[in-house]
């Protein structure tokens, strides 16, 4: 089978995915929930609920009429007794909805129906949005929003992201094993919505297996004509939405462009199951499954788990740690983020939890030493930029530098800074520029619009005057 691949860059990593042959275990729900009110790229919600509600599993405690966001749900039945800021994942502090759980699992009703046939795409958009669904491969970009693209963009291809290349990281792979037909569900009803003719699932060539499942189960539906998968190299970051394009299509998202510039809509594996789910099951995002790995941890593997759990609680509800905790990490340990307290909860973007020991290897000292001029940095990366030259216009503060030598599309996959011998912090210093200058990008679309406003208002008031005389 031919494999597919993109250039320039990418890098080969330890894979350490030890948790793959362990299927999908359900995590018991947490005694308390802790549901932050924005878990997605856009608004944030405002409460639905107030201290004191009770509440049902599935009923929205969270939305807002913005067009960019998506609702949050109860992921346990029980009272509300908090409505406050709590510390997240992200490190920021996101206002929060905790629930304490009566454990009597009542749960709202959920509409099932067996065919979306008599559906019209803009029903079924609703749907999506009404159940919360967000992309669950860690961008947590609202479902909705995606699958809306302007009228002037037309959809052919939707790609279905099986590549999951982060190391330890096996969610995405339990997922095709063990629900293959609601990955293809999920496809089909976005062909529908898009009115894409094409869905391809692209899946990388060590988790060959998933891919031999997903293509027999396609062909046993008799949907051949409609959905194919392909096979990719394995090389990190594969799964970058970017990357996945140009392996598959041979097409170039252009700088600052999305998938949709070039007809396509790439969604994660796990999303495409949770709209399967959404649309037929009427099933809201109350839960998702998380690798729970690392050196620290006593039992590794892949669990099914409550949105709102604290890892204190899967601590406890996975049989404990056997060593000393060094580094918690949510996420994998290329893009991933280090967190500073165990009660921070999982989130609807949540595609893993790493716990680390002293003893591992991503307790490594990560002093920097000066740069040798290698250029080992820009072979990796997959975007064609020059992180060695992008860390020196941030270290010398020339952000118009940074700007001209394109930061802003550093898609910050961590390939640089893994592959560099000197240990040099070029991800993190390429980050801090790409947010300074999109923040004065920001400020001066400000100035430009207040600007515009106030011309406006002159040209208006010279009118009247004109007008008077
Ligand atoms: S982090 Fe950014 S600069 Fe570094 S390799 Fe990835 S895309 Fe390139
Ligand atoms: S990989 Fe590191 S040492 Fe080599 S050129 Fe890039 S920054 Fe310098």
């Amino acid at each position: 089978m031919k494999l597919f691949t993109y250039s320039p860059g990418g890098t080969e990593i330890e894979e350490e995915k030890w948790t793959k042959d362990k299927p999908f275990v359900k995590l018991p729900p947490p005694s308390i929930a802790v549901i932050p009110l924005s878990q997605h790229t856009g608004a944030p919600n405002v409460p639905a609920v107030k201290i004191g509600d009770h509440v049902k599993i599935g009923m929205v405690i969270g939305s807002t009429s913005a067009p960019v966001s998506a609702p949050v749900h109860a992921s346990v039945s029980g009272d509300v007794i908090a409505i406050e800021d709590r510390l997240c994942p992200a490190g920021n502090k996101i206002q929060s909805i905790i629930i304490k759980n009566d454990f009597k699992e009542e749960e709202a009703e959920f509409e099932h129906v067996d065919s979306i046939e008599n559906f019209t795409p803009e029903e079924l958009i609703k749907k999506i949005r009404d159940a919360g669904i967000v992309g669950l491969g860690g961008a947590a970009f609202p479902t909705s929003i995606k699958l809306s693209p302007p009228k002037n963009k037309v959809i052919e291809t939707v790609i279905g992201n099986g590549a999951e290349c982060e190391a330890y990281l096996t969610t995405d792979y339990r997922v095709m094993i063990e629900s293959p037909d609601e990955i293809i569900n999920g496809i089909l009803i976005e062909l529908k919505i898009l009115n894409a003719k094409r869905g391809i699932i692209a899946v990388e060539d060590n988790k060959i297996d998933a891919a031999d499942l997903l293509a027999k189960k396609i062909a046993e539906r008799n949907l051949e004509d409609k959905i194919e998968v392909v096979l990719l190299k394995t090389k990190y970051p594969q799964g970058g939405e970017k990357q996945l394009i140009k392996a598959v299509l041979g097409r170039e998202v252009p700088s600052g462009g999305l998938p949709l510039d070039v007809g396509t809509v790439v969604q994660n594996v796990g999303t495409l199951k949770a709209i399967s789910e959404a649309i037929f099951y009427g099933k809201p995002l109350i839960e998702r499954g998380i690798t729970i790995s690392g050196t620290a941890i006593k039992n590794p593997g892949n669990y099914i788990v409550r949105i709102g759990t604290q890892v204190s609680e899967i601590i406890d509800k996975v049989g404990g740690l056997n060593k000393k905790l060094r580094k918690l990490v949510f996420g994998g340990p290329m893009t991933g983020v280090a967190q500073s307290s165990l009660e921070v909860p999982v989130l609807k973007g949540t595609s893993g939890i790493l716990f680390f020991g002293e003893e591992s290897l991503e307790m490594a000292p990560e002093e920097e030493s000066p740069c040798i001029r290698c250029a080992s940095c820009v072979d990796s990366c997959p975007i064609g930029l020059l992180p060695v030259f992008l860390d020196h216009a941030y270290r010398r503060n020339d952000m118009k530098l940074a700007e001209s030598l394109y930061a802003v599309d550093c898609i910050e996959c961590g390939a640089c800074s893994f592959v560099c011998p000197a240990k040099r912090h070029l991800t993190e210093n390429i980050k801090k520029a790409k947010q300074s200058i999109l923040k004065q990008r920001k400020i001066e679309a400000a100035k430009q619009a207040a600007f515009e406003k106030l011309k406006q208002k002159r040209l208006q008031e010279a009118k009247e005057k004109e007008a008077k005389k």
